[in-house]
């Protein structure tokens, strides 16, 4: 039986912080992944001749923990074309329209209005306690719900509906608006910042690069093809059985497994009811990001809609070549990507007309057995229950996860933020 100071299970970016902040503390660790890879729902690959990001993609300066560990390792940014758009085509109405110069001052001032009271409630979006009885007060509030309470234009209602439906991955009335609130307050209650930060920058050499230089700097131990069954708290720390049935112990576990795959892993002694309930009730991210393979350079494009007007919510041109050119964009209709290119090329061509689909490509997390969903959106009513509850230790194990903690949750920065500040705290609890 294999021995070792910490376990960390799952090697997302939760755990690949959380693993090399203990081993250069001097701790040894070893990471066990069901996946035949590290990453989790980051996935830097090459598909079609194109280096792509199927999961998790982009970073931005106000996000500081990731931010920090691309400046550690000295990683180039490089920009999304279609985020800074030469193009935006908005389906109002059910007529697709090019947004105007002139019309980005409505554009711009209905997100203001959304969020109006957004500073006020969020005024530290890194912690909700600052503020508690506004969070309380809106806690139940979808983002359908503000949307019906505002007097807005239909272009603004089309835009702010389709930014937050890719923003949340699900439907206005499925997501809540504190969530919405949280992300427009982490940039500083900016369009432009709101904006960059969802898509401007990615990783040169992809999410991979970074994760590689956290791994060789980190020199733990990973078992990969690994999966974890079931975890057992013991007199001194813990037992931690895989599903081919081998065992290790350890003093501590890190616990890094996506909220809604928590639920499929067995703890003895029961995780808290509170963990439980927020795992099997799960996080409303779905919906699926797709690639579009098309002919020629569309040019930086960017498309928008609600969902109930297209089956696309949103893409942007992601690479630009002569030849061929990829899109990414983001769906909320069931079976997107099994959908053949027949199927998506008028829905693509609404927006962007001549527009030849080649092939359409991406990885479907909703389907995934260990992530099923894509990135954590909290549902309306939901917040105040679980998000103190679901990082909390107890007694030898400890839970970190982009799914959970304040400021950046639901993305990279949110991952290693918790990965970092859990290893912090494993750490402080084996020193006593
Ligand atoms: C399509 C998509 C697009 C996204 N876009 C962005 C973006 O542009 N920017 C951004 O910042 N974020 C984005 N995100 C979110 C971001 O990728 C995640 O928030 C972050 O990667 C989560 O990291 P994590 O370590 O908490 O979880 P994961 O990355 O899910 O890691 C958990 C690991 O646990 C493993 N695991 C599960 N069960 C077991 C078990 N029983 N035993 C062992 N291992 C197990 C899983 O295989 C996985 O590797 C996106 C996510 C998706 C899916």
């Amino acid at each position: 039986m294999k021995t070792v100071d910490v376990v960390v299970i799952g090697g997302g970016f939760a755990g690949v912080t959380a693993a090399r902040d203990l081993q250069k503390r001097g701790f040894k660790v070893l990471v066990l992944e069901a996946r035949d890879r590290l990453g989790g729902r980051t996935w830097s690959t090459d598909r079609n001749g194109f280096h792509v990001e199927l999961g998790g993609t982009w970073i931005h300066w106000t996000q500081p923990f990731v931010w920090a560990e691309k400046e550690r390792y000295g990683l180039e940014i490089q920009e999304t074309p279609g985020c800074v758009a030469e193009r935006v085509a908005i389906k109002v109405d059910g007529q697709v329209q090019e947004l105007r110069e002139d019309q980005l001052v409505e554009f711009v001032s209905g997100f203001e209005q959304f969020f109006a009271e957004a500073q006020q409630v969020w005024e530290r979006p890194y912690d909700s306690h600052y503020n508690w009885p506004a969070i309380e007060q809106r806690d139940s509030l979808s983002v359908a719900d503000r949307l019906a309470s505002l007097d807005l234009t239909p272009l603004q209602r089309t835009s702010i509906g389709g930014f937050l439906e890719i923003l949340s991955m699900n439907q206005p009335e499925n997501a809540s608006y504190l969530e919405m609130m949280r992300c427009w307050s982490l940039t500083g209650w900016n369009y432009s910042l709101f904006n960059d930060s969802a898509a401007r920058y990615k990783l040169k050499r992809g999410t991979g690069a970074l994760l590689q230089a956290m791994v060789s700097d980190g020199g733990f131990d990973v078992m990969l093809d690994t999966t974890v069954a079931s975890v057992q708290q013991t007199a001194d720390g813990v037992s931690v059985t895989t599903t081919t049935g081998e065992q290790l112990t350890a003093k501590r576990a890190v616990v890094t497994v996506p909220l809604n795959v928590l639920h499929s892993v067995e703890f003895d002694p029961p995780l808290k009811p509170v963990k439980v309930e927020a795992s099997k009730l799960k996080h409303v991210g779905g919906g699926a990001k797709v690639f579009f393979e098309v002919e020629g350079d569309p040019g930086a494009v960017m498309t928008l809609s609600r969902s109930t007007d297209s089956a696309l919510i949103g893409s942007f041109t992601y690479q630009r070549g002569e030849q061929r050119s990829v899109l990414a964009g983001f769906s909320l209709e069931p079976g997107a990507l099994e959908k053949p290119v027949e199927y998506w090329q008028p829905v693509l061509e609404e927006f962007v007309p001549g527009i030849r689909l080649l092939s359409t490509f991406g990885h479907d997390w909703g389907d995934d057995a260990l992530s099923q969903g894509s990135w954590c959106t909290y549902r309306p009513g939901t917040f105040v229950r679980f998000a103190d509850e679901l990082p909390k230790h107890d007694s030898n194990l400890y839970f970190a996860s982009g799914d959970h903690g304040e400021g950046w949750r639901g993305f990279i920065e949110g991952a290693i933020s918790s990965g970092s500040k859990t290893a912090v705290a494993v750490a402080a609890s084996l020193n006593h």
